[in-house]
């Protein structure tokens, strides 16, 4: 068996997360011949990720036999959900337990023309970026690919979007090729959730090419949008790897802010990280690359912030947009929004220079699913809540 499925207790396997190989593998260790396993692991991939279905019982082109051999062994899981909540404009926030018990969060973004499901990388984060509320969290641990899908399938579930019908059928009816996206609620995937996707790399490009393959649940690289906030060194690899839309946490122009509030820039710096968008085999005119940038008052966003934008991705011909996100505070957040006049201002500077840079509309801030105020119970002390809190106990013993 792969090595990442977290342990359940009733001591049985997961598969969801596996990719085919993996599951043939399965068929292969049991002694079932390479042609046999390849035909077998086919069918059950189909009935994961086509058809959504968690019983084996229903997988009705396999054995009697083979499906209780099954079942003994494996589950077909997702996560857990702890917490639902819809927000006043219809987004909406699960709270999702892993089988270990860790808490992480997912959020469905419903738009008139496409819908978003941001799934999360990790329980925490390493980085601390100062705006961010999952900053404020431990790195708890990376989750498993089989975690990460299980978030896509599990809003399948939700949203009532797997194929109905007998297997025949479907396939005299439809080719799965044919299998699109489009007229789905759900339609499209963003790596903006909990944690640093580029510090989970392995797992989130296993996650990905299973959420990609054309024979389950097909979703197209153009679909799917990983948000970095700058690992240099692993950008090259998401596009040979798996060469989905690339987005990028910039927030700031010069050394000294970005040093502040994305850390990790005393470590890769501005030039290094858009020298490596300019170098990402997946960006051009038609796939532009996004520029994140959360506006924050007095801090980031002033004319001359606009401009020097405008300036860095000139000068590194990038094919660019620029996102701009309101900032979403959260409980004990350090920072304020930049006024609505000065974000207009901002846009129009960027506008102006032929980049396109619209003002994302902040979603689902009542039930805090809006970007960058996802934070579970696990771990919820952060070090500086720990430290402060010893000296505080410290103080009453003295
Ligand atoms: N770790 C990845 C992806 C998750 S965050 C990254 O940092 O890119 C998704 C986006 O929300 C990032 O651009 C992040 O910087 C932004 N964000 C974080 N906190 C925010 C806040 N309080 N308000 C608005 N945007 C925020
Ligand atoms: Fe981590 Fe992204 Fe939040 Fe920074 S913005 S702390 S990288 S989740």
């Amino acid at each position: 068996l792969p090595a990442k499925i977290t342990p359940r207790e009733d001591g049985r396997a997961d598969l969801t997360g596996l990719s085919q190989l993996e599951i043939r593998d399965i068929f292969s260790a049991a002694g079932q011949d390479e042609k046999q396993a390849k035909l077998r692991s086919k069918q059950v991939f189909h009935w994961l990720y086509h058809r959504g279905v968690t019983d084996f019982a229903e997988m009705t082109d396999l054995g009697k036999q083979l499906r209780s051999w099954m079942d003994e062994r494996f589950v077909v899981g997702r996560p857990e959900i702890v917490e639902a909540h819809v927000s006043n404009d219809g987004t909406r926030k699960w709270l999702l337990r892993s089988a270990d018990g860790q808490d992480y969060e997912m959020v469905f973004i419903p738009d008139a023309d496409r819908g978003t499901l941001c799934i999360s990388s990790q329980v925490g984060c390493t980085l601390n970026c100062r705006f961010c509320h999952t900053g404020t969290m431990r790195l708890v641990r990376n989750l498993t690919p089989g975690e990460i899908v299980g978030q896509v399938m599990l809003a399948r579930d939700a949203l009532g979007e797997w194929p109905k019908g007998a297997m025949d059928a479907l396939e005299e009816n439809e080719s799965v090729t044919s299998y699109e996206s489009d007229g789905r609620l759900l339609t499209n995937i963003v790596l903006m959730g909990m944690g640093e996707p580029l510090y989970n790399f392995e797992n989130v490009r296993d996650a990905m090419k299973v959420v990609m393959d054309s024979s389950g649940l097909a979703l197209s690289r153009r679909r799917i949008t990983l948000s970095t906030s700058g690992v240099v060194p692993m950008i090259a690899r998401v596009g040979e790897e798996i060469n989905v839309n690339l987005a990028i946490s910039l927030h700031a122009v010069n050394k000294e802010t970005r040093d502040e509030i994305v850390p990790l820039n005393r470590k890769y710096s501005i030039e290094e990280l858009l020298q490596a968008c300019a170098d990402y085999p997946g960006a051009s005119n038609s796939r532009r690359i996004t520029f994140e940038y959360v506006m924050l008052k007095d801090k980031n966003d002033s004319d001359q912030d606009a401009r020097e934008l405008v300036n860095l991705l000139r000068q590194y011909d990038l094919p660019a947009k620029v996102n701009l996100i309101p900032f979403n505070p959260w409980p004990g957040s350090d920072y304020e929004c930049s006024e609505p006049e000065r974000i207009k201002a901002f846009s129009k500077i960027i506008f102006d220079a032929g980049i396109s840079a619209p003002v994302r509309t902040p979603r689902g801030r009542d039930i805090m699913a809006a970007c960058g105020q996802l934070k579970s119970a696990s771990e919820k002390k952060s070090r500086a809540e720990l430290d402060r809190l010893a000296e505080e106990k410290q103080a009453a013993l003295g």
